[in-house]
């Protein structure tokens, strides 16, 4: 090293500290970087690699990227999970006694950006924590820094529980300390975690003390008091817009795990893991950033407590009532911004005029979100307005104190209105007076010369100057103007009074720019004081906002407010689909009835592919959902049940990377329902056992079946596409078996998507691969094989029968090969539910 030249010296010291991060490292106008980050930043930046002496031996590579340009270079790295250190010339080269003094000044990581494209509006950016303590416990921890809001909860045991906190929130990035085991590394980086971190730290410190006091427990202290280390030392600056940690459990709502979440599609889809088509994507109708990612925590985390839910309900059912206010409603919260991510920014020192103007816009709002919601005149609304708090004093001081429109920049002054400060008053009079003066002199000197054209201008080089056209240099009195510079059609002059008057005006400029940032950086520091009331409002405006998005939704989509049943008795009558419905046009989905109670405790469901099997189910659980978060639900009359958790094993894209790991993945997410599933729990289970081979997969979805029928209770529904099982209706009391209707219309499958009650008839197969268009040649071949293998059948059974060795399983009913009456009379029949009598099995096909 000591070869080295001594600026690369102390790039290579201060590397040291950061070696998982770039080192943006500041040479004048530029960041460069240099050895093995100079390599891997060209090719991730597509920058130009070039190399530098350094002393040492060899050229040193190096990259650099202009400051101003920086932030759209940083983000891109940030994106692909990369840390930044940004490393600043901390005193003026000019004063420097040999190499520039330089300090990192903030870590920018996933977990911590605070600006720019990889922050979504609706979107938090949490950072999260876990600790491993002795007796099998771990302490969870999350913050997003742009909100400054944070929560913690201990879990005990199963690290799979850790892992959905993670995946719930969506975390980029989460910190550990160093000995965290490695095999658990690797699960959270499975589970997208885009960087691990490394904080050794947790102690209590004083600077974030009193953040802590809503927690009683060491290990949540312990926990929390390690993601602080870590936002200090990063951030290295005030944090003042933290807000102190709330204390949560896990039993508080409505469990859902990773699978299932995905599944159900709830924030985004399987296929193109986008918002589109999500149920999120469906319920959002907020208004505001801030509303829109309260709408997505809550549908993240609905609940389990019904006075909660229920509290939702009535503000939801309100609103609905009230078309109009709730329309002006929407109209003002349409004006309002981010209050929670301003708020952020004024704390972490990074808010202009303009957001503070923003800010005021949006307080000057309150007042009548309030006067609206009084109006409705119920104490749930009255509730709610009294947490509205207008922050008058900011308002005020905002509105004294800035123009309304200010520019971006908060070094060039403009920002500060009149009046506000009588020192700025003076400079600015001094300038203003300087300027008139100016323009006297100009109509002065006009007519001394007689040239109409003479003009006074202004650049940075000359200052003010005189300008006269060649053409009428002679009109000019000799002496009394000192030529400045020359250009093609004119010159420009100055006289000593018009550079003494320009002193005066700069003089007056420079100052009062200088005061008006001083000015704006007191008036920012004062808005900080009021972090704590402008978060809380930004709380209240946002469960205003997804409150009124409910209704909203519910109104539009006709959907009804659910009855909880305390017997666990699901009843849902014109149950849809909200996604598939909205996608669909509304007249073409079919609704589809559903009952389940202590008889009915899991539903076997039968029919052909594509019949509306997985969407019947879907709808059922999507809607204790909606119930649950405090939304209405898709139906004209719905009482369900508080479902503690919700497990769904439904067949998706993943399907289709088939093999091995495929069945695995489905025995696994099985597995996870049939051990964590209680009485009140929801199962969905969509062909299970179809990854393996028929017996193999028929026995083992009969064992499940019989297993929670027997051990566990919870409300399931079962689809597959094993005829054979339908049986099972016989033999155990709870199992019931229904099936989603089709028809065979000249000799082609039409489905109506009809719920009824009983087993399908047969499956429909080649008809599907018929209406996919396969070749006909192929189609005739594959009835031809059916015909074969069910011959086989039959005579496999003839002998089988003799043998007295057949398993009920494999019993292959008459009944299969007969199809609904409804057939004959599609139109009519087709609409019956189960709540109409059971179908009778007549006639045969032919
Ligand atoms: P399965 O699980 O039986 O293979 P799906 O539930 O995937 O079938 O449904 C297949 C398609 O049928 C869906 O994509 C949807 O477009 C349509 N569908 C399902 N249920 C209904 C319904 N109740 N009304 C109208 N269309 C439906």
């Amino acid at each position: 090293m000591a070869t080295y030249t001594p600026m690369i010296q102390q790039y290579l010291q201060v590397k040291a500290e950061y070696q998982d991060a770039f080192l943006f490292f500041r040479l004048g106008d530029f960041y460069e970087m240099f050895f093995d980050d100079a390599v891997k930043a060209s090719q991730e930046l597509e920058i130009t690699l070039t190399s530098r002496e350094g002393g040492g031996e060899e050229r040193i590579p190096m990259c650099g990227v202009p400051y101003h340009s920086a932030p759209n270079y940083i983000e891109q790295l940030i994106e692909k999970g990369y840390k930044v250190a940004i490393c600043e010339q901390t005193e003026d080269p000019k004063q420097a006694k040999g190499v520039v003094k330089r300090e990192v000044v903030q870590l920018i990581t996933p977990g911590t950006v605070m600006e720019g494209r990889g922050l979504q509006d609706k979107e938090n950016n949490f950072l999260a924590t876990i600790s491993y303590f002795d007796d099998e416990m771990y302490g969870f921890a999350y913050n997003d820094l742009t909100t400054g809001e944070g929560k913690a909860t201990l879990i005990s045991g199963n690290f799979d529980d850790v892992l959905n906190e993670v995946s719930i929130l969506g975390a980029k990035e989460v910190v550990i300390d160093s000995k965290f085991d490695i095999e658990l590394q690797k699960k959270l980086r499975d589970r997208n975690v885009m960087a691990l971190s490394f904080e050794d730290s947790s102690s209590i410190d004083r600077s974030f003390s009193h953040l802590l006091e809503e927690l009683h427990q060491e290990a949540l202290k312990k926990t929390v008091s390690r993601l602080f280390h870590y936002l200090y030392r990063t951030q290295k600056r005030s944090l003042d817009h933290l807000q102190p940690i709330k204390m949560y459990e896990i039993q508080q709502f409505m469990k859902i795990d990773y699978f299932s979440k995905r599944n159900l599609e709830l924030t985004e889809t399987i296929r193109s893991k986008g918002k589109k088509g999500s149920l999120l994507w469906l319920l959002d109708e907020t208004r505001t950033a801030m509303g829109g990612r309260q709408l997505k925590q809550w549908v993240e985390r609905p609940l389990i407590d019904q006075k909660q839910i229920g509290h939702r309900h009535s503000l939801v059912e309100l609103f609905i009532h009230h078309y109009f206010e709730r329309q002006e409603l929407r109209e003002k919260l349409n004006e309002v911004y981010d209050l929670e991510r301003l708020a952020g920014r004024v704390a972490f020192g990074n808010v202009n005029a303009r957001d503070l103007i923003q800010l005021k816009k949006s307080l000057s709002q309150i007042p009548f979100l309030r006067q609206i919601l009084l109006s409705l005149n119920s104490e749930v609304s009255n509730d709610l307005a009294d947490r509205l708090d207008p922050c008058e004093a900011v308002t005020d001081l905002l509105e004294n104190a800035l123009v309304e429109s200010p520019p971006i920049s908060v070094k060039d002054g403009n920002m500060i209105r009149d009046g506000f400060n009588e020192e700025l008053d003076r400079y600015r009079d001094a300038s203003r007076n300087g300027k008139t003066w100016i323009a006297q002199l100009e109509r002065m000197e006009r007519e001394k010369t007689g040239i109409k054209s003479l003009k006074i201008g202004y650049n940075r080089v000359f200052g003010y100057y005189i300008e006269v056209t060649r053409a009428n240099l002679h009109l000019l009195v000799e002496g009394q103007y000192e030529r400045k510079q020359t250009l093609t059609n004119a010159e420009r002059y100055i006289t000593p009074e018009l550079k003494e008057k320009e002193t005066l005006i700069l003089q007056a400029e420079e100052k009062s720019g200088e005061l008006e940032y001083e000015l704006f950086t007191q008036i920012r520091e004062q808005v900080k004081e009021y972090i704590p009331q402008l978060q809380a409002l930004a709380k209240a405006v946002s469960e205003l906002d997804v409150l009124q998005c409910f209704a909203q939704v519910s109104e539009e989509r006709h959907y009804v407010k659910p009855q909880f049943s305390k017997d666990r008795k699901i009843v849902i009558k014109d149950g849809r689909h909200p996604v598939v419905e909205k996608v669909l046009d509304s007249n073409e989905y079919v609704p589809n009835d559903c009952f389940m109670d202590n008889e009915r405790e899991i539903l076997l469901i039968t029919g052909p592919n594509m019949s509306g099997k997985s969407t019947y189910m879907r709808q059922i659980a999507l809607s204790s959902i909606l119930a649950q978060i405090g939304c209405f639900v898709p139906a004209t009359e719905a009482t369900l049940p508080i479902f503690d958790q919700v497990f769904t094993r439904i067949g998706a894209a993943d399907d289709l990377i088939s093999g091995q790991s495929t069945f695995m993945v489905e025995m696994l997410e099985a597995r996870n329902a049939i051990v964590n599933a209680t009485k009140n729990s929801l199962i969905l289970f969509d062909e299970i056992g179809r990854g393996t081979s028929t017996y193999d997969g028929m026995a083992l979805a009969q064992a499940i079946i019989e297993y929670i029928h027997r051990k566990i209770g919870a409300k399931t529904l079962f689809s597959t596409h094993y005829h054979e099982l339908t049986v099972l209706e016989d033999e155990l009391l709870k199992v019931k078996n229904i099936h989603v209707s089709a028809i065979e219309h000249n000799g082609k499958v039409v489905f109506l998507h009809k719920i009824k009650e009983g087993a399908a008839d047969k499956s429909y197969g080649i008809h599907v691969a018929e209406l996919a268009e396969l070749p006909k040649e192929l189609i005739k071949r594959a009835n031809e094989l059916l015909n074969q293998f069910e011959q086989k059948q039959q005579l496999l059974e003839a002998s089988n029968m003799t043998a007295q060795s057949n398993p009920t399983i494999l019993k292959q009913k008459n009944e299969d090969k007969l199809v609904d009456s409804s057939i004959a009379e599609p139109s009519a029949t087709a609409q019956l539910s189960f709540f109409d009598e059971p179908r009778e099995l007549s006639k045969p096909v032919v």
